[in-house]
């Protein structure tokens, strides 16, 4: 057994125990101290005080760190940056406006042009319908099925962690 005490000129402050071996004691360490400390504690009333004293101390400093609330990181905002919107929006607006005028146009161009192409596409869906796309497209579809999805996860492995709040 080892013999872990504090050394005796430490608890002793005079003749009474010194504010360490009263500290000792109250946080039940009664082992580290001597036995005729501890007898002293026992047997003189103003260390008995000062050890009541230092209880006090304790429960005060304990009920004051209860009482206070825990300082909470702020919390981040998740708000809508509704100016920010508004802004893009106008902004998208204002760079239409200048094509509205060419906008009658541009929507019969497109009619005719998918007038044209129209009929094309027909055919070649019912090829398909009826033959099917054939070996070669069938693992060309597979091929680049598989590239987008070993994409998809190289993006979503490669993406920094967000760090939850
Ligand atoms: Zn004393």
């Amino acid at each position: 057994m080892t013999d872990e005490r504090l050394p005796e000129p430490l608890q002793w402050d005079g003749e009474h125990a010194s504010p360490l071996a009263l500290s000792t004691y109250a946080d039940a360490e009664e082992r580290l101290l001597s036995e005729d400390v501890v007898a002293h504690v026992h047997g003189c009333s103003s260390c008995a005080w000062r050890l009541g004293e230092m209880a006090l101390m304790t429960r005060s400093v304990d009920e004051a760190l209860r009482s206070a609330q825990p300082s909470r990181p702020p919390e981040a905002s998740h708000a809508i940056p509704w100016g920010a919107v508004a802004a893009s929006v106008a902004l998208s607006v204002a760079g239409f406006v200048p094509r509205l005028a060419a906008m009658p146009h541009a929507a019969a161009s497109l009619l005719g042009k998918l007038a044209h192409v129209a009929p094309v596409l027909a055919h070649a869906a019912g090829h398909v319908a009826h033959g099917g796309l054939g070996v070669e497209w069938t693992g060309l579809a597979l091929v680049s099925a598989c590239l987008l999805v070993a994409g998809s996860l190289a993006v979503a492995r490669l993406r920094p962690a967000t760090r939850a709040l």
